[in-house]
């Protein structure tokens, strides 16, 4: 191959880990992204194992480490507060709910497109339409611009991608597990430190609270449930659903709930 140009479609986690790697190896690479910018938004991502050993070699381990919640722990907690069970942070690479490098995913992303080299090419609000592969090259036609040629395409669109679904149409189907989970960020209160703190009450309900860098608190209540289509909803309606699941609910439910809007 003498001309070595890549397109990536996602500009999360993997697109542009993707990215940084290839332009190091002396390829061309634009990756394009359907959202109108970076989305920073996300709760917290363990670095552990393959991921924290790929941090390594991209040499962002101390960035990443710098931009931690500094989250000591986990803490079960009853009605009152009071501690249950506590898992402090593991310093080891596979285990324990809080790791040792416990980012939020969208600082991460960022972290990692810094990394890259400046001639990475990043278009935001596009996607690929067409691919037309020629003998020695492929043609892609986006939703906004012009058609543009490349040797290799890499799809790294997360689940539920739209164009490996074009391409392939082999979409993994999604297993239900049972559980929905709702997160969200909410003001920081009194009572909040640098533990994750998980309530646990009735009718298979759990609220979770963790610590987060910028000031505020990142929030998740999650219920026992066969799939409902919940995630099709808008977001209005989801809170609704929210609402209507953990009413009644105790602890500081009722402050999450005031928090969701
Ligand atoms: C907004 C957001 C918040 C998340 N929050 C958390 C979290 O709190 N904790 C956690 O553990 N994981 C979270 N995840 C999931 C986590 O980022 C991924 O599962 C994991 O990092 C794998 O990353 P990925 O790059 O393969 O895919 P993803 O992170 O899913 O990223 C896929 C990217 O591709 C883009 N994309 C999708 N379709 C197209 C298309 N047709 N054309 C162009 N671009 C497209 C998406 O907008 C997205 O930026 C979140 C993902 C997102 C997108």
């Amino acid at each position: 191959m003498t001309s070595k140009r890549v397109l990536i479609s996602g500009a999360s986690i993997a697109g542009p880990a993707a990215a940084y790697w290839l332009a190091r190896y002396g390829w061309e690479v634009t990756v394009i992204e359907r959202a109108p910018q970076l989305r920073d938004g996300g709760h917290n991502v363990d670095i552990r194992g393959a991921g924290r050993e790929v941090a390594r070699r991209m040499g962002v381990e101390e960035a990443i480490r710098e931009a931690t919640t500094h989250e000591k722990g986990t803490r079960f907690i009853d009605l009152n507060g009071r501690m249950v069970a506590e898992f402090p942070a593991s310093t080891s690479d596979t285990s324990g709910a809080t790791a040792e490098l416990e980012i939020l995913r969208g600082d991460l992303a960022r972290i990692i497109i810094d990394a890259g080299s400046k001639d990475i090419e990043y278009i935001f609000d596009d996607t690929i339409t067409t691919v037309t592969e020629n003998p020695d090259e492929a043609v892609v036609s986006f939703r906004k611009g012009q058609d543009r040629s490349f040797d290799v395409i890499v799809i790294a669109e997360g689940i539920n991608s739209s164009t490996r679904a074009l391409l392939f149409g082999d979409e993994p189907v999604v297993r239900h597990l049972g559980l929905y989970t709702a997160n969200f960020t909410i003001d920081r209160a009194h009572g909040d430190d640098d533990w994750a703190r998980w309530y646990n009450t009735t009718g298979g309900r759990a609220a979770l609270l963790r610590p987060d860098i910028k000031g505020t608190t990142r929030a998740a209540l999650s219920f026992l449930s066969r799939p409902e289509g919940y995630e099709e909803l808008t977001l209005n309606q989801q809170k609704e659903v929210m609402r209507g699941r953990f009413a009644g609910a105790d602890w500081e439910i009722p402050r999450l709930l005031n928090g969701l809007d």
